[in-house]
């Protein structure tokens, strides 16, 4: 695989980490199909697809846009629904249902629908996150759903290796995506709130985006080409310390 001929196909695109690893392969070079529910941003010369993850219709219309792009080297996992607030006694079926179909099960049937396309030496990147390592209070259903993408990366790597396929996940600390940065902006203080995210990392700050996508990107390529069933830590040190953990956001 070399680093300007290679497509690749980001879901959850549209903004927040999707984007900005969309933006650094285009960058790059690559050949990008960012998809995702609403139409992501139209980066230039590259396609893009409107397509929910989570229904085969969905995941269809992604694999007719990869062949129509020329094929794909590199699969990033990376949509994700967050919206199924509430802990084990509270978090509603319907709200789980949703979150372990978008955050779990879609990587898998994805991954599946695009192997034909994948030739020997691609790779596939999982965006779990350290949620997926560690619980927190009240989320129980992300926790479980990124908690069985980061084992589904392991039975990847296994079950893909023979297939010449690699694959790793990125387990990202607090992001100043789109998303977190709105939920800093609606709490009670938010100057506060902003410091406690903060806080939860060594290095007292959020990752931005792009920290994220240049793992990814590193995943995805040849220098990592010995690396599958890895799952990175992208979080500023916070899953360094058992300290920090539990403190409330
Ligand atoms: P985000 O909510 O800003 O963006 C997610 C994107 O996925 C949205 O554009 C959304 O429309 C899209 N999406 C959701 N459901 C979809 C579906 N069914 N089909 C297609 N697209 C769908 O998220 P983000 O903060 O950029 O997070 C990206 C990834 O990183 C997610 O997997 C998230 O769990 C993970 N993550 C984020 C953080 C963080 O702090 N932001 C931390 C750890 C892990």
């Amino acid at each position: 695989m070399t680093d300007v001929s290679g497509g690749v196909v980001v879901t959850g695109a549209a903004r927040g980490i999707g984007r900005a690893t969309a933006e650094l392969f285009a960058e790059r070079g690559w050949r990008v199909l960012s998809a995702d529910l609403s139409l992501p941003p139209n980066l230039r010369g590259q396609r893009r697809v409107k397509a929910d993850v989570s229904t085969a219709a969905g995941r269809e219309r992604i694999v007719r846009a990869a062949r129509e792009m020329g094929g794909v080297q590199v699969l990033v996992n990376n949509a994700a629904f967050q919206g199924a607030h509430g802990g084990v006694l509270d978090v509603s079926e319907r709200g789980w249902a949703r979150t372990l179909n978008v955050n779990l099960t879609a990587p898998l049937l994805l991954t599946r629908a695009l192997v034909d396309l994948l030739p020997r030496g691609s790779a596939v990147v999982n965006v779990a996150s350290v949620q997926g390592l560690f619980a927190e209070q009240g989320n129980a259903a992300y926790n479980a759903s990124k908690g069985g993408l980061v084992n589904l990366t392991r039975a990847m790597a296994l079950d893909l290796a023979p297939h010449g396929l690699r694959a790793n996940a990125v387990a990202p600390g607090a992001i100043s995506t789109e998303a977190v940065l709105q939920s800093i902006a609606e709490s009670d203080d938010p100057e506060q709130t902003r410091r406690d995210y903060e806080d939860l990392h060594a290095l007292r700050r959020l990752g931005t985006p792009r920290e994220v996508a240049q793992v990814v990107y590193f995943l995805a390529g040849e220098e990592s080409a010995f690396m599958t069933g890895a799952i990175i830590p992208v979080d500023g040190g916070m899953t360094a310390s058992f300290m920090m953990a539990g403190r409330p956001v």
